[in-house]
């Protein structure tokens, strides 16, 4: 782990080593590439989104607004051309892995091999052998379990070429900030943020039941796709949320409240 003192003294020291910026389509990630580009432009930083194939439409337009706002350029990597495989009309990066990989198994907290195969795997690709600083968007006020500071914070790989740098955090930079470095900019958060808590992909298991309930309504085709990838076989349920189905879900009669995203469990590399 590197501070970004640190980081910055190698932008003239060693310009072999690049300064790779992950975004994921969430605030945080958007929040640390405006602070990259106001207060350090002298780093010469990449802009790199792994994509899972199964976002929200609402991410690829924050995407594109980022890059004609901030006037960068975000490189979009995937897991299929990681391992060659030509993508095909109707088979996301997503579906090959669970079909072809994980014999049908649905990710779940338990067994998360999704952000394993579909970002961290094409994120490596990505730096190749090179030597970079890997710029992860953890604020100073992170609370939530895997970001609490006396714990190691997440990083995106453990290579050793890959050296994690959490300008956020190193800058003492909180929720308030992140939200004003946004407006300020003129990117705002992402649209989804109202009706749902986190990023990433539109069925992620981490969703609680009120999200599950906003996404059928903001987006029912979705919806419906996220049903087809469930099974029940006999007394055996592969299910998004924990021992239903999601038809199961469309029968409660309660209207359940969006997650504290600052108070729930999530994926410390897709939720930022
Ligand atoms: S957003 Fe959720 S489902 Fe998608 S890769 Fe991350 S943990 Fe897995």
């Amino acid at each position: 782990m590197a501070n970004l003192e640190e980081a910055l003294a190698a932008v003239d020291e060693h310009p072999e080593i690049r300064h790779i910026i992950s975004v994921s389509g969430g605030k945080d990630s958007a929040a640390l590439a405006v602070h990259v580009r106001n207060n350090y432009p002298q780093i010469p930083a990449e802009y790199v989104f792994c994509d899972t194939g199964v976002e929200l439409e609402e991410t690829y337009e924050y995407l594109e607004r980022m890059e004609a706002i901030l006037g960068i350029e975000i490189h979009r990597v995937n897991a299929l051309d990681l391992i060659g495989v030509n993508q095909k009309p109707g088979r996301t990066p997503f579906d090959w892995f669970l079909q072809e990989r994980y014999s049908g198994f649905l990710p779940s907290p338990r067994m998360r091999w999704c952000t394993r195969a579909l970002k961290i795997h094409p994120f490596e690709k990505f730096v190749g052998n090179s030597q970079c600083f890997s710029y992860i968007g953890i604020r100073a006020d992170e609370k939530r379990d895997g970001y609490v500071q006396h714990r190691k914070p997440p990083a995106l790989s453990n290579r050793p070429n890959i050296e994690p740098v959490y300008p956020l955090r190193d800058d003492d930079l909180r929720l308030a900030d992140v939200r004003a470095l946004l407006e300020n900019s003129g990117l705002g958060l992402p649209t989804y943020y109202e009706w749902r808590s986190r990023s990433g992909c539109y069925f992620c298991f981490y969703q609680q039941k009120g999200e599950w309930q906003r996404l059928r309504k903001t987006h029912p085709d979705l919806y419906q796709a996220a049903k087809k990838y469930e099974r029940v076989e006999g007394d055996k349920r592969f299910t998004w949320v924990d021992g239903r189905t999601l038809s199961d879900l469309e029968d409660d009669p309660v209207d359940y409240d969006l997650p504290d995203p600052e108070a729930e469990d999530g994926c410390a590399i897709c939720h930022l």
